[in-house]
Order: structure tokens, then C-alpha cells, then sequence
């Protein structure tokens, strides 16, 4: 068992994950044979390998687990961490195929994971080890255009995915599709645009898409907009910082806590996101921010009183230990995991609802996929049509010119001629996924009446959808 808070509760990341499917299993009445082969993780290896690192071998240990193959490839993120082990890797990665079948993406689930503090090495080093893990991990069948894919995820970013799939290149040059082997590439490297803030951006569109359901709002005890929501969020990393940082420039929202590593700051009016993140960059914490006042003990910000928490961390914060504290109305799981299982039954009880970390954080993988079928093809979204509905829209501006004799305003007719470019693209795939996964997670809840909650929901939505797949084709 780990030794993180869940542990710590006496249940294991993986047993919290499963109890909360074995609750989806029984609601959902599915057959028990069934619902074992959807609970148990298929194949997991652990890797040790050693790396020189000033003169001396260091030996460095990871893990890749495929929960699920029921859809090729298997997806997940990578995760660079000083505590990972077996156990968190197979719950992150049966909690990738749920996600997977959520939003709609036809991969299996998969996650890694690798001891190791990327803040003690040097560039250099972390390339090294980055390539050995990852020709361990090409030389055990577990990382390939086709069968395994992984991703960015805690600590790991578009450097890493770029050092690994060069590294997949350079030991299968003919494989034409070497691109698709990871995703979260650097975009001169065969990413998509849109896919660094594609898992914060989905928070956004997760949160928009359920302000445009007032029954639900009113569920959560919340109103109107997102526009003047105070907003704190725990983690100003990849995920943290673009959720926080969309929400505040473009919906109106006040973040007025960020909570990092070496304590919080704090600023009922609403902090400036982006030089929050310029102040971690340049001193590693947010201590001595000149627009907030630091709070040293971070996780008693986490209590304070606001609309939305957004956990944007790591797992396992709100625990038995503090849920009954917690004073928001609406969790927002950016993370994955970031409330244990009996945690959840106390703000369950509390009437405190959460968008589970299966749907809210899946604008990654959504995006992942999209850049995994741009490696496929070739080419890049938007590189075929632009130009011509560009023509198009001029046309319909001419004609409508030339019906009335009114000239089309400006900012019209620029929208209007403007041809969607692969971030445009990108996002509006994403903005569809969000929604269409929110509106069925909504629906269920609303129809059986034995589901009382978002993640319930969610899981039986994804329940439903894998266990359809075992019923029609099999094992
Ligand atoms: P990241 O490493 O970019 O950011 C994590 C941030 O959390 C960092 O700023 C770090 O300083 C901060 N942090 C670490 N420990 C903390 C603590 N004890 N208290 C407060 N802050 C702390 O990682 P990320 O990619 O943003 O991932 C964050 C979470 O989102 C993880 O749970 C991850 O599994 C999940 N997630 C990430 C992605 C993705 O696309 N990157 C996709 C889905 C889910």
C-alpha cells in the first residue's frame, strides 16, 4: 500500500477508486463477472534501471500499468514524482479508461510512473533517464503508436514526450507513425496545437457547460455566471494555472487563493493568475507575492470559504481528516483523486457537490486523441480547408453586401471570413466533448433515481459504455 493520505486512511488510491466503481457496478445491476474483468487492471510491470549521474550509477524505478486494451491503444499520462508506486499508477490508470469512455475517446486505460524528483537534476540528466525509461518501456510492449500511448502528467511535460518519442524513433526508423507513439509532443515536434492547456482548458469548459443548466446550479447552491465566482485553486501547475487562468480572463471569475507547495496567498479581490505563476517561475514558491497576503499553512486556505475548489495537485487532500471543514459549494477535481472515498461520503452528506477528476480533467486525453489521429494523418487540422472557407465566407459577405447595399460591420465580417485553424479546431473538439459528456452525466443523474451524485453518474456512464463493449465482443 502507499504511503499517501489515502493509505494513511487506511484504503489504498487503488481500493478507493474501486469501491467507488463496485457502488456504480451495483447501481448500475451489471452481471458480477462483468464487473470484475471492468475492475481488474490487465498487465503492470515495474522497470529498475541505472543512470550515471556525476560518475555514479543511480538506479531509478517505474511503473507502467494497462488497466484496460478493450480499445487500442491503451492512454495514459507518465508521472515524474518522489512518491509513486504500483498501487497509485494502477488506480490512475483504471481511472484513464473510465475517463477514456466518459468523453468518448476509443483508447484503453494505461498510466506510468517513475520515482524521482525532477527538481534534483540537471536538463541533461532528467534527459538521460527519461530515454532509458522509455526504452524500457519500448522494449517490454508497453509504449507504441498502436498498443500503448502515454502522455504528459505530474512532473513530465512536452520536453519529456519529445525525449521519448525521438527515442522511439531512433529504435523503429520505419515505423511511419513514430509520432503517434506519445502525445503532449512540443508542437514542432508532431504536437497538436492546444494540447499543453488542454486538461486546465476542459476544467473551464466543464464548469461553463454546467452554469448553462440552472437545475444543476441550483443543486450545487449557485448562480447566474461564472463571472465575480471566487474560485480557489490548490497547485498553479500545467492544469492549475490554465484552468485558473482562463477562468479569471475570460468568464470573470476571482481566484482568490492559489495554494502552492510553501503555503498560499490570498486575495479576496481576486489574485492576477499570471503573475502568480511568473512569481513561482522566478523564486519556486509563492512566498513574498506582492498581490496576495502568504498564508504559510496552505492546506487550512483549502477551508476558506468560496464557490468553486479547485484541486489542481496531487491526490488524497481532502480526506476524512478535513472534509467536514471544507466550506466551498462546488469541487471541481482537476486532479486526479484529490478526495478519498470517505471524504466523498462526508460531502456527499454535506451537500457539497464535486464534477468527478474522471470527467473534469478529461480534456487532456480528448485533445491527446486528437493529436494522436493529426499523427496518423499526416497533417495538420485545418491545413486542407481553411483557405477555402475562408472563400466561402467571403462570398456570403459579398452576397449579403450586395442583397441589402449595407456594408457587413467590421467585427462581423472578419468572423465571418475567418477560416477555423488547428487551435481553433482543437478547441472546439474539446468545448464538444466536455459538453456532450456533462449533458449525459446529467441525464443520468436525473433519471435513476439510486444516483445521487456527479461521480456516480460518471462512472456509471463509463460502466456502461465498457461493460457494453465485453457483452457484444467478448473478453
Ligand atoms: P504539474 O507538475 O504541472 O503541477 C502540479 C502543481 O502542484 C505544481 O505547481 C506543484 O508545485 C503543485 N503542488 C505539488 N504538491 C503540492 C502540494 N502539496 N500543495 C500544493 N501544491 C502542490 O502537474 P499537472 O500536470 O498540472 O497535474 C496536476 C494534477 O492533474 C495531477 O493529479 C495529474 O494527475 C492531473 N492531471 C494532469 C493532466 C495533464 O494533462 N497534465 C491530465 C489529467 C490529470
Amino acid at each position: 500500500m502507499s504511503d499517501s493520505k489515502y493509505a494513511q486512511q487506511g484504503m489504498s488510491f487503488r481500493e478507493s477508486v474501486e469501491h467507488m466503481v463496485d457502488h456504480a457496478i451495483e447501481i448500475m445491476e451489471l452481471d458480477e463477472g462483468i464487473g470484475n474483468a471492468l475492475k481488474v487492471c490487465q498487465s503492470v510491470i515495474q522497470v529498475s534501471f541505472p543512470v550515471e549521474i556525476n560518475g555514479k550509477a543511480e538506479i531509478f524505478t517505474g511503473w507502467r500499468a494497462t488497466h484496460s486494451d478493450h480499445r487500442l491503444p491503451s492512454k495514459g499520462g507518465i508521472r515524474f514524482a518522489p512518491i509513486v508506486d504500483q498501487d497509485e499508477v494502477e488506480a490512475l490508470a483504471a481511472l484513464m479508461t473510465y475517463k477514456c469512455a466518459i468523453v468518448d475517446v476509443p483508447f484503453g486505460g494505461s498510466k506510468g510512473g517513475l520515482v524521482i524528483d525532477p527538481l534534483q537534476y540537471e536538463p541533461h540528466q532528467m534527459e538521460a533517464i527519461t530515454r532509458r525509461f522509455a526504452r524500457d518501456l519500448i522494449n517490454k510492449g508497453y509504449l507504441s503508436p498502436a498498443q500503448n500511448v502515454p502522455a504528459p502528467d505530474m512532473g513530465t511535460g512536452p520536453r519529456e514526450m519529445g525525449w521519448m518519442v525521438d527515442t522511439y524513433r531512433q529504435m523503429f526508423p520505419n515505423d511511419i507513425n513514430y509520432l503517434g507513439a506519445l502525445t503532449g509532443k512540443p508542437v514542432e515536434h508532431g504536437g497538436v496545437r492546444g494540447r499543453n492547456e488542454a486538461t486546465g482548458r476542459g476544467v473551464q469548459y466543464a464548469l461553463r457547460e454546467l452554469f448553462r443548466h440552472p437545475k444543476e446550479l441550483e443543486r450545487c447552491g449557485l448562480s447566474g455566471t461564472l463571472e465575480g465566482q471566487r474560485i480557489i485553486v490548490q497547485g498553479l501547475g500545467n492544469v492549475g494555472y490554465h484552468a485558473a487562468h482562463f477562468l479569471q480572463t475570460e468568464d470573470g471569475s476571482l481566484i482568490t487563493a492559489v495554494i502552492e507547495r510553501d503555503g498560499a496567498v490570498v486575495n479576496d479581490q481576486g489574485l492576477d493568475v499570471a503573475a502568480v505563476r511568473e512569481h513561482i517561475a522566478e523564486t519556486g514558491g509563492v512566498k513574498g507575492f506582492d498581490g496576495g497576503e502568504f498564508v504559510e499553512d496552505g492546506m487550512a486556505v483549502l477551508e476558506r470559504k468560496c464557490d468553486i475548489l479547485i484541486p489542481a495537485a496531487l491526490e488524497g487532500v481532502i480526506t476524512a481528516d478535513n472534509a467536514e471543514r471544507i466550506q466551498t459549494k462546488l469541487i471541481a477535481e482537476a486532479a486526479n483523486g484529490p478526495v478519498t472515498f470517505l471524504a466523498d461520503k462526508i460531502l456527499q452528506e454535506r451537500g457539497i457537490e464535486i464534477l468527478p477528476d474522471a470527467y473534469c480533467n478529461a480534456g487532456g486525453v480528448v485533445v491527446s486523441y486528437f493529436e494522436w489521429i493529426r499523427n496518423l494523418n499526416h497533417v495538420r487540422f485545418g491545413r486542407l480547408e481553411r483557405r477555402f472557407h475562408e472563400a466561402r465566407g467571403e462570398q456570403i459577405i459579398e452576397a449579403i453586401e450586395q442583397a441589402t447595399g449595407v456594408e457587413v460591420p467590421e467585427h462581423l465580417s472578419d468572423r465571418i471570413g475567418r477560416g477555423a485553424d488547428e487551435f481553433d479546431l482543437v478547441r472546439s473538439g474539446l468545448d464538444d466533448s466536455m459538453r456532450l459528456a456533462l449533458q449525459s452525466i446529467i441525464r443520468l443523474r436525473q433519471e435513476n433515481s439510486r444516483i445521487n451524485d456527479y461521480r456516480m453518474a460518471a462512472y456509471a456512464l463509463a460502466i456502461e459504455k465498457v461493460s457494453r463493449h465485453y457483452k457484444d465482443i467478448g473478453f
